[in-house]
């Protein structure tokens, strides 16, 4: 054990744990932190984007640290019977430039590689090594688990980083594109012109199943490509299995998983989008709370936290009635139908939406008008309850 106490110790060095420890240290740089991480870089093996409008210019500030690839130009969504392109600024950061910033603006003695912490507790946290760290506050952002405790259905996908043999012409982001084949489930295609000639290209499945395919999406991503004529060198993937959540008991959930007086942030502690699964202006406003009140008493951090935690789940209780209505209100390959319908809608409603802020008339319009699913089906959905969020193997 070591002897005196640091201010505060980070566990898990991903999104929400990396901008906690950016946001705390850049606030209070005399603050002794540790940013521990089981593997051996921060932010594994992501492509993280978001919307300017979904963060408040505090958060953009802070972001405005890593290099991240912006698109001024608006973003495309295709579906059948609608093409349209939205203005809203859409930006992407990869994860080896959010590792390579952390690594060069947080404090040399605060990074702490391939340093699984086995427990955490109010006061320490317990590495695999043995070694324990005191700390005046703890803050957990290890990764979500697959939990009994919550229902819902599964986000997949796999994402293929392209260096192409020649320029794509593509200008913007096309965010969803869902003219494609619906195997079963709600299925699109996402592309990112990362530069003239190079592209990232993601399929992506809302399913019933969390079992990924990789070698169905990887033959499907071939043929998009195919069909769209380009060519060229693979350079990187990343695959996702992310639960959609569409309810559940989030405080039974929540007493699985907390350790009192710990500040639990990120997917685990559970602000994420219930139905994009995306998690970019939840993590950026908690690190910037936690920055705010770092001085505060653990056992107070920790509390005021569990609140946030608890008012995220009811604020986004709309969301989780949407997801229902998307799984169990229609046929798998009918299920564009919701998206398609929601992206007719004005683009400041589209915006409050992917930043979790709809407004009472935004619910109201999205869920009126001519229904995408038959109204049957949609109060079914309503009154469903969704298979609990549990799978045996992850990729
Ligand atoms: C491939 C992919 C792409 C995504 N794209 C987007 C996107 O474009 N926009 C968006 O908003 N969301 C996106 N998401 C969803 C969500 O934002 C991410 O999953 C995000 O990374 C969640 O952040 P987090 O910090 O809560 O968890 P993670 O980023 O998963 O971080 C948890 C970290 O904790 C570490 N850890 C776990 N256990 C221990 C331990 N015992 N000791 C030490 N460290 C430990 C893990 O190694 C990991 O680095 C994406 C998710 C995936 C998987």
């Amino acid at each position: 054990m070591t002897g005196r106490a640091i201010d505060m110790a980070i566990v898990g060095g991903g999104l929400a744990g990396g901008l906690a420890a950016l946001a705390v240290h850049r606030a209070h740089p005399a603050l002794e932190i540790a940013l521990f991480e089981s593997g051996d870089v921060y932010g594994g093996n992501h492509r993280w984007s978001w919307f300017d409008s979904d963060l408040a210019p505090a958060g953009e500030d802070l972001l405005a640290a890593f290099p991240q690839t912006r698109w001024d130009v608006g973003y495309d969504v295709r579906f059948p019977g609608l093409e349209r392109t939205l203005a809203s600024t859409y930006r992407s950061l990869a994860s080896r430039d959010f590792d390579a910033t952390l690594r060069r603006l947080l404090p040399q003695a605060a990074l702490r590689l391939n340093s699984p912490v086995a427990e955490v507790a109010a006061d320490s946290v317990q590495l695999a090594t043995g070694e324990k760290v005191r700390a005046q506050i703890v803050v957990d952002c290890r990764d979500a688990l697959p939990t009994p405790h919550l229902r819902g259905g599964w986000q997949l996908f796999l994402g293929r980083h392209l260096r192409l043999s020649s320029p794509h012409g593509i200008t913007r982001p096309i965010v969803m594109d869902a003219q494609v084949e619906q195997h079963d489930a709600y299925r699109f295609v996402y592309t990112l012109p990362l530069g003239t000639d190079e592209l990232f290209v993601e399929d992506t499945y809302y399913a019933d199943s969390p079992v990924l395919d990789r070698e169905s999406l990887s033959r499907r991503i071939d043929r998009y490509c195919a069909a769209n004529g380009w060519s060229g060198e693979t350079v990187g993937e990343e695959t996702g299995v992310l639960p959609v959540i569409t309810g559940g008991d989030f405080a039974a959930q929540r007493q699985s998983l907390a350790t009192p007086g710990v500040v639990a942030i990120g997917a685990r502690g559970g602000f994420t989008h219930p139905l994009t699964s995306y998690t970019v202006p939840f993590a950026v406003d908690n690190a910037l709370t936690l920055a705010r009140h770092a001085a505060s008493p653990a056992q107070k951090l920790s509390a005021r936290f569990e609140r946030r935690a608890h008012d995220h789940w009811r604020d986004t209780a709309f969301y989780r009635h949407l997801g229902r209505m998307l799984f169990l209100g229609g046929e798998p390959e009918e299920r564009y139908r919701i998206f398609a319908h929601f992206y007719r809608l004005p683009e400041p409603l589209v915006e409050r939406f992917y930043a979790g802020r709809s407004t009472l008339p935004d619910k109201g319009r999205i869920l009126i008008g001519k229904p995408p699913i038959p109204i049957p089906a949609a109060i079914r959905a309503l009154l469903g309850k969704g298979a609990p969020l549990v799978h045996e193997g992850r990729p």
